[in-house]
């Protein structure tokens, strides 16, 4: 099918209703049909509040009111500076059903990037937990000469002394509003992505992208959430919405677990047991702790059933450790640039009479693509390679809930082609539609499902008065994943210790992202045209910061 080409149309009368696609559709709903599903959300103080989708609906009302009243008109960014919670998925509902944008705002960002991106998003409002006040409070004095007003939900904070209040904004607002019309394709939800170098990049879901992607997210083979399941999304709303679960969840009817501030494996732990959360999703660091703790006290979630691990590839041994607790991994890839879940890995029919291994490699692949997704996997020349399950080949996708370019940069860039997205990831897929991820052809390195740009590390490294060259890798972690390790060529002459450039590096960004190791090299290897050649340092050091292994 040729993708660019003039549309054909023509116009039979007797089709169907021209009904958009919006957030507001799936908001009425809910309150039509799952108004008594409860929703459970863990406060700062870790106790916990709960209601009902009913009682929620309300509240989003008051909130859209509380929002007119501050000024918010349709297309203003507002953001949001929070954890999982109640008041964060009031805000994913009542912002864009007045018209507005929701800027998830991600709240690991170092103080610099914060203020950069409330600035260039153009938020005129921010709503910000009290338990990261601080942080905001940080950002902001990194720019004296910006300021926008917050609204602090929780306790009142000293870190923030003029933000309005949220409960006492909500406080006597009527429960219903009168909500406007709005244009599917107006955008929703603006969420920033780190780029392979340089500033984050915001991309802009739409009403339409957004609920397209709850339909292809929410099919069985995909995410497959019922309404008696309770799903607790430990993934942040500030990543990519959730992986879509504050839309889907409540659409389906299923009760939504919110974990709030508190994620360290035995408070995951205990609220999986007391709500009975069936589901879950996160990256692999949260679920290598979990593990864990699972582990050291022998212990079972016994309601547990599936749990949704992507942002990074889902170890092997985790998989198995898992399921021998009875519990169903289901690996997922996606991109923020494509809302974000592009594949799942479920068994399809091939599979049904497959050994138990062959179905175990398959599921610990990134999985197939949801009907959402096209996709085409070229070689270097731009032709597509055999799908064999062994020719890699570079991942293009393109699809209604794919980007189209990123806010205020544009599409006038290397990764949107012919109409596709190029996802960075170097890829095979099989001849039943599995796809596994080979290698990354970014420059990223992404440690705990965080994002550390190389050439940025790269570049501050090369700015070290003894440092000539200096190539950045991530290296297999057993805690992280990945984690960054810088390797360097020292100027003629020059003598530093490991530890004084990490210490040189922790003064300039934010501490997670320092190198776990620095190594010493006469010269990087390069390729043909003067790139560092990554592939090889990463295979030569591939076990660098794995345990040794005892022979
Ligand atoms: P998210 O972390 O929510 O998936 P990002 O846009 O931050 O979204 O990162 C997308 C990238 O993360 C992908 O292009 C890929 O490189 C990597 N990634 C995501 N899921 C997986 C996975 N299951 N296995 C390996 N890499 C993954």
């Amino acid at each position: 099918m040729k993708t660019m080409d003039a549309k054909l149309a023509f116009a039979m009368p007797g089709t169907m209703m021209d009904v958009d696609l919006t957030i507001g559709m799936i908001f009425e709903h809910i309150l039509r049909n799952n108004a008594e599903r409860e929703v459970v959300s863990r406060n700062d103080d870790g106790s916990i509040f709960r209601y009902t989708y009913g009682d929620f609906g309300k509240r989003v009302a008051q909130l859209a009111h509380a929002l007119v009243e501050l000024g918010v008109k349709p297309g203003d960014r507002v953001a949001s500076f929070a954890w999982n919670n109640h008041r964060h998925l009031e805000l994913y509902y009542a912002v864009p059903m007045i018209g507005a944008v929701l800027h998830t705002t991600n709240i690991r960002l170092f103080p610099e990037q914060v203020a950069w991106v409330f600035e260039h998003a153009g938020d005129t409002l921010a709503f910000v937990d009290t338990s990261v006040a601080p942080a905001v409070a940080k950002a902001m004095a990194t720019r004296p000469d910006f300021s926008i007003p917050f609204v602090t939900m929780g306790a009142r904070s000293t870190e923030l002394p003029d933000a309005y209040d949220y409960e006492t904004l909500l406080a006597g607002k009527p429960t219903t509003f009168d909500w406007p019309q709005i244009d599917e394709r107006s955008a929703a939800i603006l969420c920033y992505t780190s780029a392979t170098t340089g500033d984050p990049k915001g991309v802009a879901f739409t009403h339409r992208s957004t609920v397209l992607h709850a339909f292809a997210a929410g099919t069985v083979d995909a995410l497959g959430i019922g309404q008696a399941d309770t799903v607790m999304p430990v993934v942040p709303m500030f990543h990519v919405n959730a992986w879509g679960t504050p839309y889907l969840a409540p659409m389906i009817g299923a009760k939504l677990v919110m974990p709030g501030p508190k994620l360290d494996p035995a408070s995951i732990i205990e609220l999986v047991d007391a709500e009975r959360v069936t589901m879950s999703l996160g990256v692999p660091t949260v679920w290598l702790a979990v593990r864990d703790e699972l582990e050291k006290r022998d212990g079972y979630l016994p309601s547990l059933k599936n749990l949704v691990i992507g942002g990074s590839a889902c170890p092997p041994s985790l998989f198995d450790d898992l399921k021998r607790r009875g519990i169903q991994t289901i690996h997922a890839w996606g991109m923020t640039e494509m809302s974000p879940i592009g594949t799942t890995s479920r068994l399809t029919s091939s599979l049904s009479d497959a050994t138990p291994d062959e179905q175990r490699r398959k599921l610990l692949t990134q999985g197939r693509f949801t009907a959402l997704v096209a996709w085409k996997l070229l070689d270097e020349a731009g032709n597509e390679v055999p799908h064999d399950g062994k020719t890699p080949g570079d991942l293009w996708v393109r699809g209604a809930a794919v980007t189209a370019s990123y806010y205020r940069v544009g599409s006038d860039l290397p990764c949107f082609a012919d109409g596709y997205f190029h996802t960075g990831d170097v890829c095979t897929v099989d001849e039943f539609g599995y796809m596994q991820i080979v290698d990354r052809s970014k420059d990223l390195v992404k440690s705990g499902g965080e994002w550390i740009s190389s050439v940025d590390l790269e570049n501050m490294l090369m700015g070290h008065p003894a440092i000539r060259e200096a190539a950045v890798i991530g290296l297999p972690h057993e805690k992280w994943v990945e984690r960054p390790v810088a390797v360097i060529a020292l100027r003629d002459g020059q003598a530093v210790e490991e530890s004084a450039v990490q210490a040189w590096l922790a003064e300039r960004i934010a501490k997670w992202m320092v190198p776990d190791r620095v190594i010493f090299v006469e010269a990087i290897p390069r390729t043909g045209v003067g790139k560092f050649l990554k592939r090889d340092l990463r295979k030569q050091y591939e076990s660098l910061l794995l345990p040794a292994t005892t022979p």
